[in-house]
């Protein structure tokens, strides 16, 4: 495939390309230099010749009347003249026509004729003939003159000049001829200077379309060393710091990109790391808080009946009581006690009494609705709280429990034991323990009325 003009077209009206103006500029200059040389060498040429013509007209004239005197010896007679004239004429075959003439130049007397008598003359006007001279009479038929001995006479040559007319007529075609042979030379020129320009144009863009594409480590090389050459070497030198800055560049690209996967590397196992410790922070806290959640539950939780201690039951009685009080509720705070426990202990045993303390928790959280909270408020006494209820709706239900208990025993095969209850109804915005207070009191008017019975403190 033929590779595409490097050169590219350009848009009409944007004016001649460099090399038609080279070639029109070069042809035009070639063009008047040789019009020039020509016509001045043509008119040194022919002034030439025609000085040389006058000359040998004139040195043609002085002889014929030199000879014509000689003929008619110092003093012709007048009757002489036709056969001097055709002695002459017959001798000289250069002489057209000689005629010799007397008179002034107002009356002239044709006194011979080498064209014969009686043919016509037409006379050119002549002054006074001192010495042989031309003819420049337009028209005329004699282009020579020359004064005879004797006075008043003169001697009219017609002398053929074809030799000198062809020699110009020559030299004119000479001159034609070198013109068209200039012409052609300086068309031939100009067409090769323009030629050798659009060439070496051509290379350049060339180039510079190699250089816009990417191709930098060709060269230019022309084989002339002129001002093409140095710009050809300008433009190597730019082509070649341009490709040595590419390979800096893709080189600095590539340590870039080596630096960048470093970079990541480390970044990937930094986070990797930091993932690590993240994740080993955050079950490190979740232990934490778990652990905190169990230390809290153990803090709040009593070992051996697993229902809330005192503290997390007192805990719980704060936020019962806060609820009552911004819900505008209701809580009825119970404490329950076994009836003469120490004999229990004292008849089977601190085991046994364990045993009956545990049964008697599990009890009464088997009784609690999912929002009630029953703990251990100390030896065998327990508190509940039971928020919602009327204190009559609660002491039945303290009744309730009370029969409950007394009808079976906490453990299997022993002896049921009585419980007495003493409850009261927290009052907001009393602090809560005073409400614990009423209760206690409650329970121990239970105790003095004599066991297994439930009292309200109000
Ligand atoms: P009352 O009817 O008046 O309640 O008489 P009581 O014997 O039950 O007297 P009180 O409630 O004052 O005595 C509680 C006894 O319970 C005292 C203590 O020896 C015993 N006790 C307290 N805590 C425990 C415990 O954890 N285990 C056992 N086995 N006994 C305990
Ligand atoms: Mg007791
Ligand atoms: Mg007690």
């Amino acid at each position: 495939m033929a590779d595409p003009d490097p050169m590219p077209a350009r848009s009409p009206g944007r004016g001649l390309s460099i090399g038609r103006r080279l070639f029109y500029t070069h042809l035009l200059v070639a063009l008047i230099v040789a019009l020039a040389l020509g016509a001045h060498l043509h008119w040194a040429a022919e002034q030439e010749l025609r000085q040389a013509l006058e000359a040998r007209l004139v040195d043609n004239a002085r002889l014929a009347a030199k000879s014509l005197a000689r003929t008619g010896e110092a003093e012709p007679h007048d009757a002489d003249w036709p056969t001097a004239v055709a002695a002459l004429t017959e001798g000289n075959p250069g002489l057209r026509r000689v005629v010799v003439v007397a008179g002034s130049a107002e009356a002239r007397i044709v006194l011979a004729d080498s064209a014969g008598p009686g043919s016509a003359i037409s006379l050119p006007p002549m002054g006074r003939l001192d010495a042989p001279a031309l003819i420049r009479s337009p028209g005329s038929a004699f282009n020579a003159a020359a004064p005879l001995p004797g006075g008043q006479r003169v001697l009219l040559l017609a002398i053929a000049t074809e030799d000198i007319d062809s020699k110009l007529q020559a030299l004119r075609t000479d001159s034609a001829i070198s013109f068209v042979i200039a012409v052609v030379l300086a068309l031939a020129m100009s067409a090769w200077l323009a030629q050798s320009a659009r060439g070496i144009l051509r290379r350049f863009s060339a180039r510079f379309a190699d250089i816009a594409d990417g191709r930098l480590d060709s060269r230019l090389e022309l084989a002339t060393d002129d001002e093409f050459a140095e710009l050809a070497r300008a433009l190597n030198d730019m082509s070649e710091r341009l490709a040595k800055s590419q390979r800096e560049r893709e080189q600095s690209a590539v340590e870039l990109a080596v630096a960048r996967d470093r970079l990541e590397a480390m970044v990937g196992e930094r986070t990797a790391e930091l993932e690590r410790l993240n994740l080993q922070h955050r079950s490190e806290i979740e232990q934490r808080c778990r652990l905190e959640a169990a230390l809290a539950e153990a803090a709040a939780t009593d070992t051996m009946t697993r229902l809330l201690n005192r503290r997390g039951v007192t805990e719980a009685l704060g936020h019962a009581a806060d609820q009552a009080q911004r819900q505008r509720g209701r809580l009825v705070v119970v404490i329950c006690d076994i009836d003469h426990f120490k004999q229990i202990n004292d008849r089977h045993g601190h085991a046994v009494g364990d045993q009956a303390i545990v049964a008697l928790g599990r009890r009464l959280k088997a009784s609690l609705q999912p929002h009630e909270v029953a703990g251990r408020w100390g030896g065998e006494e327990f508190l509940l709280l039971w928020p919602g209820l009327s204190l009559d709706a609660a002491e039945a239900r303290c009744n309730a429990l009370r029969e409950e208990i007394a009808g079976r025993p906490l453990i299997d095969g022993a002896t049921p034991v009585t419980v007495s209850f003493g409850l009261a109804e927290y009052i907001p915005p009393e602090p809560p323990d005073r409400c614990v207070l009423r209760a206690d009191r409650a329970l121990y008017q239970a105790k003095d009325e004599g066991r297994n019975r439930v009292r309200v403190g109000r």
